[in-house]
């Protein structure tokens, strides 16, 4: 039996958010533990004394989750504590290592349980660091952080406005009234842009060469990596990108730098391109991805770069699952 944690706010104590948070929080509790309904034993919910109108255990078995115990009291009250909380605990049949889930501004009050856990995951296009982080994620119980889809979104912008990434103010004004939210949902990363889940269309070739260049502006960089940072000190998740290694986590216990030969990379690239049904040429692909590494690794801020105790992986000749495997076993071992 494992006991998962979790706790989210609400802006008011009202039935509605309530109702809403507690079926927010237990869903994302279930998804990122790949818990089913018939593991759960019994669900325990703690409030604080400012959430008066609607019992969450009641909203729990609202939401469907009548078939286990359900339990529910008030906290004491405790100045200085956080206002208007839920916090939860799920007893489930399952011997994986939980993965706690703290949304809002809920913190946990158990660091000494609930460890957060970062894994950078740093190295060129191609290198297949999103399928890994992907399926690391997933053994681990932990999320995948997609930083490189921040940087996107904001090339995105610049393509929708118009703007010319060359035009150093132009970009300025695009970020500083950047409307940029990264959420979660059944353990899956959503980029919204403006609202909108722009996760598809950040994916063109045209946008992966334009966030290259925006990426290499200081202000970008200062404003992406504050908002990863804010997310790797929320939850236990892997992040892969550029520079995790070497600046936006820098003291992080696990370190990896994916690589592969510039024609592996590139083949991979124009497969998946080819599968999405695009008519470009490996020579475009393998130009793109050329051009990519060379404004990535020698732009004046945070380049890419293997930090100094990363373990390099070359995957040239390696399958994910492969790659994978080898990240788990070494964070598994120094857990
Ligand atoms: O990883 P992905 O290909 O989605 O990244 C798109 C671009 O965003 C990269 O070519 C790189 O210039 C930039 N990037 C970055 N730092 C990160 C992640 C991505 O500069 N941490």
């Amino acid at each position: 039996m494992k006991a998962i944690r979790g706790a989210i706010t609400v802006d008011k104590d009202s039935p509605a958010q309530i109702k809403d948070a507690v079926g927010q929080l237990l869903s994302e509790m279930v998804a990122r533990n790949s818990v089913n309904s018939d593991q759960i034993v019994c669900i325990m919910f703690t409030n604080t004394v400012d959430i008066k109108s609607y019992y969450p255990a009641k909203a729990a078995r609202e939401c469907g989750y009548s078939h286990c115990a359900l339990f529910s009291s008030a906290e004491p009250e405790i100045v200085g504590s956080l206002e208007r909380c839920i916090r939860v605990m799920m007893l489930v049949e399952s011997d994986k290592m939980p993965s706690h889930v703290y949304l809002k501004e809920a913190v946990s009050l158990r660091k000494d349980i609930t460890k957060i856990i970062n894994i950078a995951l740093d190295g060129p296009a191609g290198s297949g660091k999103s399928t890994v982080s992907k399926m690391v994620a997933k053994r681990l119980g932990i999320l995948y952080l997609d930083t490189g889809a921040m940087y996107r979104a904001i090339a995105l912008k610049c393509v929708r406005d118009n703007a010319d990434y060359c035009d150093k103010d132009a970009v300025k004004n695009i970020v500083n009234k950047l409307n940029l939210t990264i959420d979660y949902k059944d353990g899956k990363q959503i980029t919204l842009l403006d609202g909108e889940d722009v996760g598809e269309l950040i994916r063109t070739p045209q946008v992966s060469l334009l966030a290259s260049y925006v990426s290499a502006y200081s202000f970008v960089r200062t404003k992406m990596v504050e908002l990863q940072r804010r997310i790797a000190s929320k939850f236990s998740c892997i992040l892969d990108g550029r520079d995790i290694g070497t600046n936006v986590l820098p003291s992080c216990e696990f370190k990896f730098y994916l690589t592969a030969s510039p024609e592996v990379r590139a083949k991979r690239r124009y497969e998946e391109e080819i599968a999405k049904g695009t008519n470009l040429s490996f020579e475009d692909v393998f130009k793109e991805i050329n051009e990519r590494d060379f404004q990535d690794k020698n732009r004046a801020i945070a380049p890419l770069t293997q930090a100094a105790d990363a373990i390099l992986i070359d995957s040239s000749s390696m399958t994910a699952e492969e790659v994978a495997e080898a990240i788990v076993t070494k964070v598994r071992e120094n857990m």
